[in-house]
């Protein structure tokens, strides 16, 4: 996640990220949000939601990791109640239906070596991305069925380009 709503996040919810520059050894934290922007909205909602019950319930969440995996976020805490965990479910669950990359309405996308989940104009951009670098899951006959539009899209790939952190 870019570094500006990483500082955003835990400037608006200090308690929820208190452990956010602290040692690999109590918490993962310390590698940040390891999701795309996309889901900028859902861990702002969550968090919100999460503070409140914390100061309803006197039992304060604090995040010890925050990812994607298998295409769906996780947000990983070290205390919290029932409440606490059924916020959580409820903004992974939203995750299944937001694009990771740009927030659009999106759907797990299965057809890769792993799984994302993308909009369909993020999806064309991850394909054509796949193909112009030469991925090991790279299948030239779906670059063909995007059609007129693929040149765009490689630029757009190009653009969009950037290390993800992977776990
Ligand atoms: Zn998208």
């Amino acid at each position: 996640m870019r570094r500006d709503l990483d500082q955003y996040l835990c400037a608006k919810y200090p308690k929820i990220f208190v452990d956010r520059h602290a040692d690999m050894r109590v918490t993962a934290m310390c590698w940040g949000f390891s999701c795309g922007d996309g889901w900028f909205g859902i861990i702002d909602r969550l968090c919100g939601n999460l503070q409140e019950i914390s100061d309803r319930t006197e039992c304060q969440a604090v995040a010890v990791q925050v990812k994607e995996k298998f295409g769906g976020l996780r947000f990983y805490i070290r205390s919290g109640d029932t409440e606490h965990l059924n916020a959580i479910t409820e903004a992974e669950n939203a995750s299944y239906l937001t694009c990771e990359e740009c927030g659009e309405p999106g759907r797990l996308r299965e057809e890769r070596s792993w799984l994302r989940t993308l909009c369909d104009r993020c999806d064309a951009i991850d394909l054509v991305e796949r193909q112009v670098f030469s991925r090991k899951d790279a299948d030239p006959a779906r670059l063909m069925t995007i059609g007129p539009g693929a040149e765009a899209l490689v630029v757009a790939a190009l653009i969009a380009r950037r290390p993800r952190s992977r776990s």
